[in-house]
């Protein structure tokens, strides 16, 4: 049995660089690290910067100083200005680049006047965030009930699949023609996505490797399904079942952006060794014999 892992999976560029700076200001502040909701989508990683003493918040007006971390996904303008306005705290801004930019294209699209619908998950913080740029009237598209105005400007979530993004705009493009699209979907999805559905293609079944409470993991999972291969979505190399791999001749694995690179090696190592058990004791069956 061969274990393939996909070219592009793991950490991308947003997620490390956030990563990196919240451990770099763990070792080397003095005052008590927070961040504002999980630094990442990924139990593993929030919970070893829990041990360097980091804090996850919720509400930052519960907290009179120290150093506050934004994550990746970045805040809702109100937010940031209820951080600044607090004085005793030291604002580390670790928004992803190519989220500001997303934030930048959503004030655009309301600068023009028109409503701006954002194609995403409702609740997905980076949307409650871009919906703060978006102005008053914009409203979030992830089934075809919203009331959709003659002059709309259209953006999408970073991690949004291609695939969704398109059946999105041609419902949309049925109701206005006067349609302003940015394409926000970050390159880092994409190339997961697309790499991730090839090896799907080539494998007999596939195990995504993430945080279940991270989006562009479960798109990934959610993509090998619609590939039609038996897909297992595993936090951790516990949680793998030999029985899985019993008929496997090619297991593929991909990991969100939010998954780090050793939680993937280790995933890959457990199938090896569960793998590797299993065929030593068929072997030993067959000498009996
Ligand atoms: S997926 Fe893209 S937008 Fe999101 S954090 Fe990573 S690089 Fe940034």
């Amino acid at each position: 049995m061969k274990i393939e892992v996909a070219r592009r999976a793991g950490f991308c560029f947003g997620v490390k660089r956030a990563v990196k700076l919240a451990y770099e200001t763990a070792a080397r502040s003095k005052q008590t690290v927070y961040t504002l909701g999980p630094i990442i989508h990924n139990p593993q990683v929030v919970k070893d910067l829990e041990g360097w003493g980091v804090k996850v918040i919720e509400n930052p007006s519960r907290i009179k100083d120290g150093v506050l971390i934004i994550r990746s996904h970045g805040v809702h303008p109100r937010v940031l200005q209820q951080l600044k306005a607090q004085k005793m705290l030291t604002v580390i801004d670790a928004t992803c680049p190519f989220v500001t930019k997303a934030q930048n294209a959503a004030a655009c699209l309301r600068d023009e006047k028109r409503q701006v619908i954002i194609i995403g998950e409702k609740e997905h913080p980076e949307v409650t965030a871009l919906k703060g740029y978006a102005g008053r009237d914009s409203v979030v598209f992830n089934n075809n009930s919203v009331k959709v105005g003659p002059r709309i400007g259209v953006l999408a979530q970073t991690t949004l699949s291609t695939d969704d993004f398109v059946k999105a705009l041609m419902y949309l493009g049925s109701k206005t023609n006067d349609i302003h699209l940015i394409n926000t979907i970050c390159r880092a999805t994409q190339v997961r996505q697309q790499d991730t559905m090839q090896l799907a293609k080539r494998s007999d079944l596939m195990i995504v490797v993430g945080g279940r409470n991270s989006a562009n993991t479960s798109r990934l999972a959610e993509l090998c399904r619609k590939v039609g291969k038996p897909t297992y979505h595993v936090e951790t190399e516990d949680e793998l079942k030999a029985r899985w791999f019993s008929k496997a001749r090619l297991v593929g694995v991909t990991a969100g952006a939010s998954t780090p690179d050793a939680l993937v090696r280790k995933v890959v190592k457990r199938i090896r060794d569960i793998t590797a058990k299993k065929k030593k004791k068929v072997l030993k069956v067959q000498k009996v014999q």
